[in-house]
């Protein structure tokens, strides 16, 4: 890690200097004497606090050209960087809060209201993306030298609407009103090609003649560092036709033929594809990932080249992350520029390519890993399709030599799929090419050995490694919950903001009951805040003494959001049968709040935002429940609203059937802010509950290797609910329309899917879950432990950082290889 700062946190002169340049900005879009709308403060504000943030750009651009042998630049790779909002970031690393409060105050405009109109940059899915958003606020934080890469969507993914509860996509036009945040680089664009074909040289060298060509134009966005001058870029393409129009079709009138090739490269930065759905939507999604690649390792060479290094030591001097397959193209990429564009040879070509590429991998399920017809390569792609043939032949014929007669091995760990019509396996060229592979936590990186790539792992042992995944404690603790923070300065000091793991010194003060009160003060004040939001936008009166139950995510089959409703089926339907409450203790009052997006062509998951909608509708008219049951959803989900909701958060839900969830974050984000966790052991929860304390940890369901067995051995999901009455009666409600009495038949199919199939076993554990779900609401009666079992979770979060993540890449992943022995290399052709 690097400590010495490029520049120091901005001192007094440097706050005067930043308000003058807002007072500056701010006139100029005043000029017309009205009060000045959020949007121009936000643009001016931005504006300010960029011209502050190039500076360090720059310096440390400068710092890091100059680094030593010792330290490589890491270049991150992903598809998805769920960003977010970005001022109130900039404005605490900038130390700027106090200063344009004050400067706000005397225009009469609310800070708060400032934050709220920036557009929220959505770049991204779920967690994947925000992964690598944290990322590069800790990549900031240690002083790494760093570039991220991605493509800049023009409308995110979608926005999420409610009609009658049912999902409707809209565009995400976060870019209506311009982005004040970018950098534009006048000076970088590289052509990246499709399509066409390879030809022979005379000297036997390869030669690709794309079709179609277009111009990649870089977007810089600046993440500042909050302890020191460093910050991280990242770099965000977009495509441009080489020829804007048809000059000649424009005059003879034919004006939509003229715009045809800007039309095309448009449509490449339209959407983030959140499913592949049609060919046409596959053909453009692998277009964007060959973008993405190759538009930065161009970008990458020149930079390595800049710096004055010899492209024999680019593999020492550079890290190339893949996050996820997306950007597997990258090692076949990188080839190509070595091979065709610099003429090396294929051995040092390959030695530099596997020195520096790693793959994180994010999930086990097969009908997740990508794959690609060969007839897409043939079509798009064909010189990458060429050297991959070649990496391929290579791997097998090692493959055969040290496993001699194993044809079956050779067919199931091929680059290329024979079976299922000619695919690329985007995976197995990561694993191939990769230095390091990891998982993101301890259980999905073993299973990840034990399952998907156990046969690699076996040819390559040294290879598989695992590192947890972490968030950032800057945007998810200190800037979305003030409250808290305070406190825990005044707790244990101000330790924590720099180094998380300090969290631990709130062990020995957890049975203060003094203190439990203050955090239950904080909690009520962030509760009050988002009971208004949901009065406000959704009309629904919620009781802020009432538990919050919260569960937001991407909605999917998998992370069981269908298990959460049948339990608030279940507790309505005992609420009704047993006024008083188990053992007459009265009913622990509860307000169950649901986010979260459904791909757009992944029915079964909208079938799920519906019914939570009807079951809500039913559940919050009636008054026999007397308000000590709700059922919210909140519509578009995405990292603004998961701000708000996460500090009013009692009870966080982490329910996915064991083994399916890689890591999650979400869990992470939720115990930091004082929620206790209901969850099953699964992913980083797992390792969350050893860190706390399993004693403190709601814990319940099949474990990933029950779950195993039981699918081996024959699941009978039918014969499991005639076991359980109260189960039975959950079903069948739901089943008959008593939630959608206009149309009785709607969720008739998606229970019959639970009695006959139930592939993520939700009747399994449903009475566990149900019994668990007891077990939270006896503790919640009891403040004083309750606060304290809050106090203990949040003493072992420290582990959680994504700077310990970042500093575990750097230490075991992105640490540079040694010196490569000098060899002259006869084959200098492809
Ligand atoms: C943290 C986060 C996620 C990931 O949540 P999981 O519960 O781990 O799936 C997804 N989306 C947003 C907006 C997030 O902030």
């Amino acid at each position: 890690m690097d400590t010495a700062p490029a520049s120091a946190p901005a001192s007094a002169p440097a706050t005067d200097a930043l308000v003058a340049l807002f007072r500056r900005a701010l006139a100029v879009h005043t000029a017309e004497g009205r009060q000045p709308p959020a949007r121009a403060v936000l643009q001016a504000a931005a504006e300010a606090c960029r011209g502050l943030l190039a500076e360090r750009w720059a310096t440390t651009q400068a710092k890091d050209a100059k680094r030593g042998a010792g330290q490589r630049r890491v270049h991150y790779l992903s598809m998805e960087f769920l960003m977010g909002r970005a001022l109130r970031n900039a404005i605490a690393a900038l130390r700027l809060e106090p200063a344009l409060k004050e400067e706000l105050a005397r225009h009469g405009v609310s800070l708060a209201d400032v934050l709220e109109a920036e557009p929220d940059a959505a770049l991204g899915n779920g967690g994947l993306g925000r992964l690598a958003a944290c990322f590069l606020d800790s990549f900031a934080e240690l002083g790494l030298p760093t570039f991220g890469y991605g493509l800049r969507y023009r409308y995110g993914m979608f926005a999420q609407g409610l009609q009658d509860g049912m999902q409707v996509e809209r565009p995400d036009d976060w870019q209506r009103e311009g982005t004040p945040w970018d950098v534009e680089r006048p000076g970088i664009g590289f052509v990246v090609g499709f399509g066409g074909r390879v030809e022979a040289e005379a000297d036997g060298t390869r030669r690709w003649l794309p079709a179609e060509r277009l111009r990649a134009r870089a977007f810089d966005f600046i993440v500042p560092a909050h302890g020191h001058g460093h910050v991280a870029t990242l770099r965000q393409w977009e495509a441009r036709a080489e020829q804007p129009i048809d000059f000649a079709a424009f005059c003879r009138g034919e004006h939509a033929a003229a715009g045809a090739a800007q039309l095309a490269a448009d449509t490449l930065n339209w959407v983030l594809y959140p499913d592949d759905s049609t060919e046409e939507g596959r053909l453009l999604r692998l277009k964007q990932e060959a973008f993405l690649v190759s538009a930065s390792l161009q970008d990458l060479v020149a930079r390595h080249l800049a710096e004055g290094r010899p492209l024999s030591e680019l593999g020492r001097a550079n890290a190339i992350h893949l996050n996820d397959t997306h950007p597997a193209l990258a090692p076949a990429e990188l080839m190509r520029l070595l091979l065709d564009e610099h003429g090396l040879g294929w051995d040092e070509a390959w030695a530099i390519t596997r020195q520096a590429v790693a793959y994180t991998n994010h999930t086990l399920m097969p009908e997740a890993l990508e794959t690609w017809p060969v007839w897409m390569f043939e079509r798009l792609l064909p010189r990458h399709l060429e050297i991959i043939y070649r990496i391929n032949h290579a791997f097998l014929s090692e493959v055969r030599e040290r496993v001699p007669g194993d044809e079956a091995l050779v067919r199931r760990v091929s680059i290329i799929d024979e079976e299922h019509g000619r695919r690329v396996r985007m995976a197995a060229l990561a694993v191939v090419a990769s230095q390091r592979v990891n998982g993101v936590a301890k259980l999905h990186s073993q299973l990840m050995v034990e399952t998907i790539f156990a046969d690699y792992a076996r040819l390559f042992p040294g290879r598989f490694t695992n590192v947890t995944n972490g968030v950032t404690p800057r945007r998810w603790l200190q800037q979305c919950n003030p409250g808290l923070s305070a406190l825990l300065d005044s707790a244990i000091g101000d330790e924590w903001r720099r180094d998380l793991s300090a969290l631990s010194a709130l062990r020995g003060k957890a049975g203060d009951p003094a203190l439990g009160q203050r955090l239950a003060s904080v909690k009520r004040a962030s509760k009050q805040a988002l009971a208004a939001r949901i009065q406000r936008e959704l009309g629904i009166a919620v009781d802020t003494d009432s538990l919050f139950d919260v569960q937001i995510k991407r909605i999917h089959e998998y992370k069981r959001q269908l298990l959460n409703l049948l339990h608030v089926v279940h507790r309505y339907q005992a609420m009704l049968a047993n006024p008083e409450g188990p053992e007459g203790r009265g009913w622990t009052p509860r307000t169950v709040i649901l986010a979260g997006k459904a791909a757009s062509a992944y029915a079964a998951a909208k079938q799920i935002v519906r019914l939570a909608h009807d079951i809500g509708r039913v559940i919050n008219a009636d008054p026999r429940l007397e308000g000590r049951l709700k059922l919210v959803f909140l519509p578009n989900y995405g990292v603004s609203l998961a701000e708000a909701i996460i500090p009013a958060a009692d009870l966080s839900e982490q329910i996915s059937t064991a083994g399916t969830e890689a890591s999650g974050t979400g869990n992470m984000k939720f115990a930091m802010n004082g929620a206790l966790t209901i969850g099953t052991w699964d992913g980083a929860t797992i390792e969350m509950a050893q860190h706390i304390g399993e004693a403190d940890v709601f814990v319940f369901g099949l474990r990933a290797d029950a779950v195993a067995t039981l699918k081996a051995t024959g699941y009978d999901p039918r014969w499991v609910a005639a076991q359980q009455p109260a189960l039975m009666t959950v079903l069948e409600a739901i089943g008959n329309g008593a939630f959608s009495p206009g149309e009785p038949g709607r969720y008739r199919a998606l229970v019959d899917g639970l009695l006959n199939r139930d592939p993520y076993l939700l009747l399994a554990d449903f009475a566990d879950y149900v019994a668990t779900q007891s077990r939270v609401d006896a503790l919640y009666r009891d403040p004083v432990a309750w606060n304290a079992a809050v106090l203990r979770n949040l003493a072992g979060m420290g582990f959680f950082s994504a700077d310990r993540t970042v500093a575990e890449y750097a230490a075991h992943i992105w640490s540079p290889p040694p010196a490569m022995p000098p060899r002259a290399d006869p084959q200098r052709n492809a």
